[in-house]
């Protein structure tokens, strides 16, 4: 139900979890967050509150990374269990993606990624997504690309984001029928279901248009619709007072 992710100079984790603690209010029954570091990635998921995430986080640290993506889940396929919560991660543990809404069309998708030796974990519509970038990266080593080839796919409501190990300074996201606010700092970058999450760090932010693909670095982000045509983009200053 909420979204957040972080690629800078900052602890992605202290970012990330500062961020889904300003979404708790849209209500979610677990949670999960997601670091790549130190050439591979590394991910925590908890049923129930975000205090039972940081107390798996204090008994089982992540390594320190400075870019990372979080989770706070509503679930809609499969049972609010650890099993289920996200991050997914696709079978080699490269590639980490968190996921608001419906894959409509994930029956299928399954079955396909069945047929081609994949083993699903998780009884969720979103696993799909990791398996197929993980297939797509493979292909062509550029996440945001993957992310553009998977979604052409998909059928339904989603906000996607998504990390690779092999790509630490990125984070990419996506969006059809379902939020996704970008932040734009100075060396860092911002997304989220919703600016609250951001709000303390940056006021400069991009609506994501539907059907678009984001790429955010440190140095800035890239904005394409799902063919990979740049897209334009149009930030604006957030205004409205968050110290309540
Ligand atoms: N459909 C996904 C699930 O059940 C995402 C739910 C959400 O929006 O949090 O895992």
């Amino acid at each position: 139900c909420g979204i957040v992710g972080y690629v800078g100079t900052q602890s992605a984790l202290d970012v990330v979890l500062a961020g889904l603690k300003r979404l708790e209010y849209r209500g979610y029954d677990s949670a999960g967050v997601a670091v790549p570091a130190d050439g591979s990635l590394a991910a925590a998921r908890k049923a129930g509150k975000l205090v039972n995430l940081e107390k798996e986080l204090l008994e089982r640290p992540l390594p320190a990374g400075t870019t990372g993506i979080g989770h706070t889940r509503w679930a809609t396929h499969g049972g609010p269990t650890d099993a289920n919560a996200h991050p997914h991660l696709d079978q080699a543990g490269r590639v980490a993606v968190v996921h608001n809404g419906i894959i409509e069309n994930f029956a299928e998708l399954r079955a396909e990624l069945a047929d081609r030796g994949h083993r699903l974990a998780s009884e969720t519509d979103t696993e799909v997504v990791s398996h197929l970038l993980a297939e797509e990266f493979s292909g062509c080593a550029d996440l945001a690309e993957a992310m553009r080839l998977v979604c052409r796919r998909l059928e339904g409501a989603f906000t996607l984001v998504a990390v690779h190990a092999d790509e630490p300074d990125v984070v990419v996201g996506a969006r059809r029928n379902s939020p996704l606010v970008v932040g734009v700092g100075e060396g860092e970058s911002f997304l989220a279901s919703d600016v609250a999450a951001f709000i303390a760090h940056t006021r400069t932010a991009i609506e994501l248009g539907q059907d678009q693909v984001v790429e955010l670095r440190p140095a800035g982000v890239t904005v394409t619709d799902f063919a990979g045509r740049p897209a334009d983009v149009r930030t604006y200053h957030v205004d409205w007072d968050v110290s309540a």
